[in-house]
């Protein structure tokens, strides 16, 4: 279960969010208070649009006008596929280490019955 974040742990979480250097627990809570707190996702469309703003303009990019209003949108929808796909390979590991374990168990039995140490 994802903890849950305050306005004020948000506020630091918008540098590092626009770095892309958020780990994916604070992500993960970090974007469930955007998804509760709209001050809070106004405050990081402002500078996630500012800074991008600043640096288009000074790659001198001519698409950057036309790139700026959508920009944050895919951030954020960005920002969710990755802890989508994070959350599928936590789901798929456990599913590797369960089926390992059956096996393990499986063998064991088998070789338990095959050698003569369990009779069922
Ligand atoms: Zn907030």
């Amino acid at each position: 279960m994802s903890r849950t974040m305050d306005c004020r742990e948000a506020q630091n979480c918008i540098t590092p969010f626009i770095a892309g250097t958020l780990s994916d627990a604070d992500l993960e809570a970090y974007l469930a208070h955007l998804d509760t707190c709209p001050s809070c996702l106004e405050d990081l469309s402002v500078h996630y649009t500012v800074e991008l703003g600043l640096k288009l303009l000074s790659e001198n990019d001519p698409d950057a006008e036309e790139n700026l209003p959508h920009a944050f949108d895919q951030a954020l929808a960005r920002a969710r596929r990755h802890l989508a796909r994070r959350h599928r390979l936590r789901y798929i590991r456990a599913a590797l280490v369960i089926g390992g374990l059956v096996l393990a168990a499986a063998g064991l039995v088998w070789y338990a019955v095959s050698s003569g140490l369990l009779v069922l």
